[in-house]
């Protein structure tokens, strides 16, 4: 099935469609600069959200976890399942408190995830940790065949998914406008960027005094 983006009664943006994006290169784009997804199920009854690193890969998401994880055993067992990840570019301050909001990025998608095993489970793991530590994957021990085992890893496909991006100016009410008070306050928005720090070496790095590598230099925000 490939990605159909706001196409279904379910993934259809209904509060300020406006902001509901239908493009995927810009749905890829938003699960590409992302590190951390949330990701939610029911179990007996009850609605649980729980933050997981992830990569994309093609038209899935990938993530693993503990196969003591109530979270991950549901999931692994199918359940329905809501995968979220969002961006948060700027504070919106408006006229009106009413009015003020966030500058967002946000992907949603609902389906069930299916377990990957053998070498499509490497490969995975591989992904991930490509996405999330670029260029580690060359220096780091692999992973055990013991700690592999207590590893699940998940796929989720991406195909019902929605986008939602916020930005731009306030959109306060017409009145405030022309209002001999709100219309004199400052307004507009203030932009949140992320970004890595300097490297910290641990006690044993430094005591060696081993540099940091060259790749960490290029993981920029
Ligand atoms: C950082 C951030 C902060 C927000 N703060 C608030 C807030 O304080 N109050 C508030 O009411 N809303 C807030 N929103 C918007 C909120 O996510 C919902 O879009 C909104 O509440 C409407 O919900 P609904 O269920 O009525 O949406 P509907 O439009 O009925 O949702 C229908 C479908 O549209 C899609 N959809 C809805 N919202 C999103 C989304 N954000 N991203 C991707 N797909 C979406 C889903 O597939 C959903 O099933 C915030 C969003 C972000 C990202």
């Amino acid at each position: 099935m490939t990605t159909q983006v706001g196409a279904t009664d379910r993934t259809t943006v209904r509060r300020f469609p406006e902001k509901a994006v239908k493009d995927l290169s810009a749905v890829n784009a938003i699960l590409d600069a992302g590190l951390v997804a949330h990701i939610s199920c029911v179990v007996d009854g009850q609605p649980f959200i729980m933050p997981v690193g992830y990569a994309r890969d093609g038209d899935r998401v990938l993530f693993h976890g503990s196969t003591a994880s109530r979270l991950f055993k549901n999931l692994a067992a199918s359940q329905p399942c809501c995968f979220t990840v969002t961006l948060i570019d700027g504070m919106v301050l408006a006229r009106s408190a009413f009015e003020s909001s966030m500058h967002y990025r946000c992907v949603i998608a609902l389906g069930s995830c299916e377990v990957l095993e053998g070498e499509e489970k490497e490969n995975a793991l591989i992904r991930i940790t490509d996405h999330l530590l670029p260029g580690r994957t060359d220096e780091a021990r692999k992973s055990a065949p013991k700690e592999s085992k207590a590893t699940l890893v998940l796929a989720l496909s991406l195909d019902e998914v929605s986008c939602k991006v916020s930005e731009g100016d306030p959109d306060d009410v017409p009145s405030d406008l022309t209002d001999p008070i709100y219309s004199n306050i400052w307004a507009g928005y203030v932009p949140i960027t992320e970004a890595f720090g300097e490297p910290v070496a641990d006690a044993m790095t430094t005591e060696k005094g081993i540099p940091a590598p060259a790749y960490i230099a290029d993981w920029k925000r």
